[in-house]
């Protein structure tokens, strides 16, 4: 159904969303802050009841990922509302890359220029929304990092307290861009699974009344932003799937939510019915999803994560079940590389395509080349690659320096054999 204009945003304040399922078993349930099944403790995702959506609704949109608004669960005045306003970041092409690796068609899919410079920047814009609608007064998260940033900066624009919980160690770049917007940022003693289960432990406590966690009470909300990153894709590529895509996993929502968003396409109408496969990335030192691909198990086995790649450093990973499931029922696999070659691919990108990479980009142009090395990606076939963040958030995991230092003086510099 479409939504009247006039009909009062209070009543239609998750748009098309109409309820939440369980992902297990089906069982809905009002759009409210709850994430998991009564009955079998799956997670819950929303579902909605789109309507029709044309691609000329979509290009007459803000150049943000509010054009996709009637695909979201969002008021349907969400653009006047304070918001980041993340989205619509560049889908490079990437010739020389395409040139080095053998592919005939290839695009970096670069999330670096997001307001915080991550991804994470367009799920903490759809838990905000969800936040504002139930009263909610403090933002909180447990983060791998990138995440403290976005919420940080998301609740200053929006007018919340923040909270945040990261593990102890992080990157200095992203405790600082955490820490700047003036919220508390929480260093717990421990890794990301450690924080992830003390900010269950808060939820259920009374301390932790008011409090939306953009990735636990909110997850449902949260995840869904992840689809805009299918949306743009297909967008920028002129209304069309690409045929193989390699996506970073940390908890693996964001490559749950992008194939979500691709079927969503396709049942929309607004592109071709036409097979993709998704191929997930992650680190050797924190690999559980990659292991259990490799040993042919539907469970995963948690890990300790041991990484240079702590954006994506999640032993336990929440959706690593489904990320299998999806690169099964797509013809991908999940791959992972090792720490050296994280950050010889870093160098790679930013070599051939001037495109500074945080670890999690190294980790997934990582694979890409693993993936072509062993012959198991079609290089004649249309590929994206998603970079998820910016390098200079991770600048101690590149050895690069200025490549002499001499004297203002030409006859110096000839002596240095720069000449
Ligand atoms: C959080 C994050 C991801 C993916 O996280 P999921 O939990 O799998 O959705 C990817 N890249 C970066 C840089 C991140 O910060
Ligand atoms: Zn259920």
């Amino acid at each position: 159904m479409a939504i009247a204009a006039t009909e009062p945003t209070s009543v239609r304040s998750f748009g098309p969303g109409t309820a939440l399922s369980c992902r297990e078993c089906g069982q809905r349930y009002e759009l409210t802050p709850k994430f998991a099944c009564e009955f079998c403790f799956g997670p819950l995702e929303v579902a909605y009841d789109f309507g029709t959506v044309t691609r000329e609704d979509i290009e007459s949109g803000p150049n943000n990922i509010w054009r996709y608004r009637s695909l979201l669960p969002v008021p349907t005045n969400v653009a006047e509302l304070p918001n980041m306003n993340p989205g619509l970041t560049p889908l490079v092409r990437a010739d020389r890359l395409a040139a080095e690796l053998g592919f005939d068609s290839l695009h970096v899919k670069d999330d670096s220029g997001n307001p915080t410079h991550s991804f994470k920047d367009r799920v903490v814009a759809i838990a905000v929304e969800a936040a504002r609608t139930f009263g909610f007064t403090t933002l909180s998260c447990s983060s791998t990092g990138n995440l403290a940033g976005a919420v940080g900066a998301a609740a200053a624009r929006a007018g919340f307290e923040s909270c945040v919980f990261i593990p102890a160690g992080l990157e200095e770049a992203k405790v600082v861009m955490a820490a700047v917007y003036g919220g508390k940022v929480v260093a717990i003693d421990g890794n990301y699974d450690d924080v992830n289960r003390f900010c269950s432990e808060l939820i259920g406590d009374p301390i932790g009344e008011g409090w939306g966690f953009v990735n636990v009470n909110l997850r449902p909300y949260y995840g869904e932003g992840s689809k805009t990153l299918a949306y743009e894709i297909a967008e920028q590529l002129g209304w069309r799937l690409p045929e193989q895509i390699i996506i970073p996993i940390a908890s693996g929502s964001q490559l749950t939510k992008i194939d979500k968003g691709f079927q969503e396409l396709i049942k929309l109408g607004l592109v071709e019915d036409r097979p993709y496969r998704i191929f997930g990335a992650q680190a050797t030192g924190c690999s559980p999803v990659a292991r259990a691909w490799e040993q042919g198990h539907d469970v995963i086995q948690p890990v300790k994560p041991d990484t240079i790649a702590k954006s994506l450093a999640i032993g336990n990973p929440a959706d690593g079940p489904y990320v299998l499931d999806i690169a099964k029922r797509t013809g991908g696999s999940v791959e992972h590389v090792g720490d050296d070659e994280v950050v010889d691919a870093i160098r790679l990108l930013a070599r051939t395509e001037g495109v500074f990479a945080e670890t999690a980009g190294g980790v997934t142009t990582g694979v890409l080349r693993k993936l072509v090395r062993e012959g198991r990606i079609d290089t004649k076939a249309e590929t994206v690659v998603l970079n998820t963040g910016d390098g200079l958030k991770t600048l101690n995991a590149v050895d690069a320096g200025v490549t002499a230092t001499v004297k203002p003086s030409l006859a110096a510099f000839t002596a240095a054999g720069l000449a």
